[in-house]
């Protein structure tokens, strides 16, 4: 890790970066401990039955699997808030 890299990390973990708030999709929340919960898309079937298949932001970005209720809500608001484009310094 270079110099820079390690000054940025330290403003980051102090809060004092100048960027703004932390994006929403960087919120932690409770990891899920249902079957299969948020682990990629790899086939047709999801991997517990139930699952919601919630696609990724972008095009391209990988879709996963999410229990039906709050993973899924949670899950769709996040890629939501993603494909909001962001405008440099436009956060306040
Ligand atoms: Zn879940």
């Amino acid at each position: 890790m270079s110099e820079t890299q390690r000054q940025a990390r330290l403003a980051w973990n102090k809060g004092l970066t100048g960027k703004g708030r932390l994006p929403a999709a960087a919120t932690p929340f409770e990891v899920c401990a249902a079957d299969g919960c948020g682990t990629p898309v790899v086939g047709a079937l999801p991997p517990a039955a139930g699952l919601v298949q919630v696609r990724g932001a972008a095009d391209g970005a990988a879709a996963h699997w999410y229990c039906p209720g709050r993973c899924t809500v949670l899950a769709r608001t996040r890629a939501e808030i993603r494909a909001i484009p962001r405008r440099p310094g436009g956060d306040r």
